[in-house]
């Protein structure tokens, strides 16, 4: 009964711990951020392992430091003027690229001279592989009255999911070049999204301006690359972003998570300025062949800022960014997180495994060991589930389940235990029959009375009572009755006695009471007080009859009838002794 009133307490306990946690929003960012960090270890540790190689397939043309400081020197301005990336894109497509992307935007301002603005303009009109971006943003229409995009450039989301797109949607946008708008559908939006912390660890798949949905730079790279050419796409209620047979998890925000190759500099780097010399017929160390590359044109020089901090890296290229992205979408490698729902489910069973592994093992060192271990193992499955399923498994909430079932199952535990202990307890001190103190107490007290009254010089008086005639009643109304009596005589006397005075069984029918700090008069007087109640008491016996007992009473008082207990014992002995000599039912 006990155990089972303590075991509910126990869960009880556990659903309101349970419910603090999930129930408070702040600790959950937190525990959102810690878990972030998790996940970042999980990435770190993989790569180090170089567990997922980089495509082969993907390039970056990096606008460097040794390139802007080339584009001062030869073209003395930057931006480049555009006609110059005009002859890259007609130099490279000699040799047939994959696609060839800028993580740049041409932005409609700038004063354009020699052409270079219609140059660029063209060579998106003759090549259909040319991919660029635009950024929406949330600038006040006082400044830029939001533009009206072309139809070409949005794409059909059926939304059957519970995401909400709220983050990602935008009310206006920085316009790029109208030639460009006008003559390519290849245009990408590049923002990003941030954890709380400022990492990049996830990128939006698609973006909504004006009720419509505009893809990634990234995606429409790979859509590009996997040859897929739909327009419609469908969000499944799972989260799942689907493009053919691929299916690509949203997070709640619509962000997929991306999972890393590497720290900066994982993917083949050529310094821009090679590609000019090439295209100008200079001689460059440029030695690389384009063909059925995804070429991805971005700035990397400290002075251009573009700068991001992800999982693996404090320093890592936005164009890289896109690189991981477009590479994700052609491994069809991105992350997918276990929902709340299922991580709750899971901290849930880890926590009644370890209650029960607390609960059932009684080594204390042992179950903190099998406990800790339990959740060990589950970090090593979470490991391997993002290593080869690219499953995150979240560890801080089964973790802090863990603990709190951990340190729950041991309240319990303890007192169920101290519960147990007190029982044994009664069991080892206490005379069954009567529910007096027996013997061995008994021994135990007089000992410690005796020490204690020599070291406080205090006194202390025993009564020994033995009841009168006991083996002729046993002998007139049978033994069961004679055990009655003990009983009522027992509780006789407990009554009879002050809370601090210590009641035993002696031995057969004799009883003795300890009475600390009692002079002899006052144990005299509660001898003779306990004499008359028993006398005048009717004793209940088997089958509704009843009759009167007498006992008679000895009494001893430390240090005048002895300064050791077996003294004492003796004295109070030798008094009842006399009380049975002297007629009995009286004190002596
Ligand atoms: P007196 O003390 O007045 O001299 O006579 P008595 O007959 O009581 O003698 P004594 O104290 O020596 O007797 C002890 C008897 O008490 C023996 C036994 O039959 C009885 N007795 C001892 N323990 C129990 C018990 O647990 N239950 C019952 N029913 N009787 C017991
Ligand atoms: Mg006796
Ligand atoms: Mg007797």
């Amino acid at each position: 009964m006990f155990k089972k009133i303590s075991y509910a307490l126990g869960l009880i306990l556990f659903i309101i711990f349970a419910f603090i946690i999930l129930k408070n929003a702040n600790l959950n960012t937190f525990i959102d951020t810690i878990e972030n960090r998790t996940f970042d270890l999980r990435q770190s540790i993989l790569i180090n392992q170089g567990h997922k190689k980089a495509s082969d397939d993907i390039v970056i043309v990096a606008i460097d430091d040794a390139t802007y400081e080339y584009i001062l020197d030869t073209y003395g301005e930057w931006p480049l003027p555009r006609d110059i990336y005009a002859n890259i894109i007609n130099y490279l497509e000699k040799q047939s690229p994959k696609s060839v992307v800028f993580d740049l935007m041409f932005v409609k301002s700038l004063k354009s001279k020699n052409q270079a603005d219609e140059a660029l303009i063209n060579a998106f009109k003759k090549y259909n592989n040319i991919f660029t971006s635009m950024n929406f943003d949330n600038q006040s229409a006082d400044l830029r009255v939001p533009p009206d995009l072309p139809e070409r450039m949005s794409i059909e989301v059926k939304n059957n999911s519970k995401i909400d797109f709220s983050q990602l949607t935008f009310k206006n946008c920085r316009l790029i070049l109208e030639g460009i708008l006008k003559a390519s559908s290849n245009i990408g939006i590049i923002n990003v999204s941030r954890s709380d912390d400022g990492i990049l660890r996830k990128m939006p798949l698609v973006v909504k301006y004006k009720d419509k949905f505009y893809p990634q730079l990234a995606l429409r790279v790979g859509l590009n690359y996997l040859g897929e050419t739909q327009t419609n796409f469908e969000i499944d209620k799972h989260s799942n972003f689907i493009i053919g047979n691929r299916k690509i998890y949203l997070d709640d925000d619509g962000s997929a998570i991306l999972n890393w190759y590497g720290p900066a500099g994982t993917y083949t780097y050529i310094p821009m300025y090679q590609l000019i010399k090439a295209v100008k017929g200079e001689k460059t160390e440029l030695d690389y062949n384009f063909t059925n590359k995804i070429v991805y044109f971005g700035t990397t020089a400290a002075s251009l800022f573009d700068i991001k901090t992800v999982p693996t890296g404090k320093i890592y290229p936005g164009v890289e960014v896109q690189a991981t992205y477009v590479n994700n979408i052609i491994d069809n490698n991105f992350i997918r997180k276990v929902n709340k729902g299922y991580t709750i489910a899971l901290s849930i069973l880890l926590a009644l495994l370890i209650a029960s592994v607390v609960t059932r093992v009684s080594s204390a060192f042992a179950a903190s060991m099998m406990s800790l271990s339990t959740y060990l193992i589950y970090i090593l499955i979470a490991y391997y589930a993002m290593k080869y399923e690219n499953l995150w498994l979240e560890l801080i909430y089964p973790l802090i389940f863990s603990i709190g079932a951990f340190t729950v199952a041991y309240i319990v535990k303890y007192l169920i235990k101290s519960r147990d202990f007190e029982q044994q307890y009664i069991l080892a001190t206490t005379d069954g029959l009567t529910e007096l103190y027996n013997h061995r107490y008994f021994q135990e007290q007089i000992r410690m009375q005796v020490e204690q009254a020599k070291r406080y010089s205090s006194n202390f008086s025993l009564i020994i009572i033995d009841i009168d005639f006991f083996k002729k009643f046993n002998d007139t109304f049978g033994h069961q009755s004679g055990d009655a009596v003990l009983r009522q005589v027992a509780q006789t006397l407990k009554k009879n006695v002050r809370a601090t005075d210590i009641v035993c069984r002696y031995g057969g029918e004799e009883m003795s009471i300890i009475l600390p700090n009692t002079s002899k008069d006052e144990a005299f007087s509660t001898a003779q007080k306990i004499c008359e109640r028993v006398a005048s008491k009717k004793f209940k016996l088997t089958g509704d009859k009843e009759t009167h007992v007498t006992i008679s009473l000895g009494v001893a008082t430390f240090p005048f009838d002895g300064d050791t207990a077996s003294a004492i014992i003796e004295s109070a002995d030798k008094r009842l002794y006399t009380a049975k000599n002297s007629g009995r039912n009286q004190v002596k």
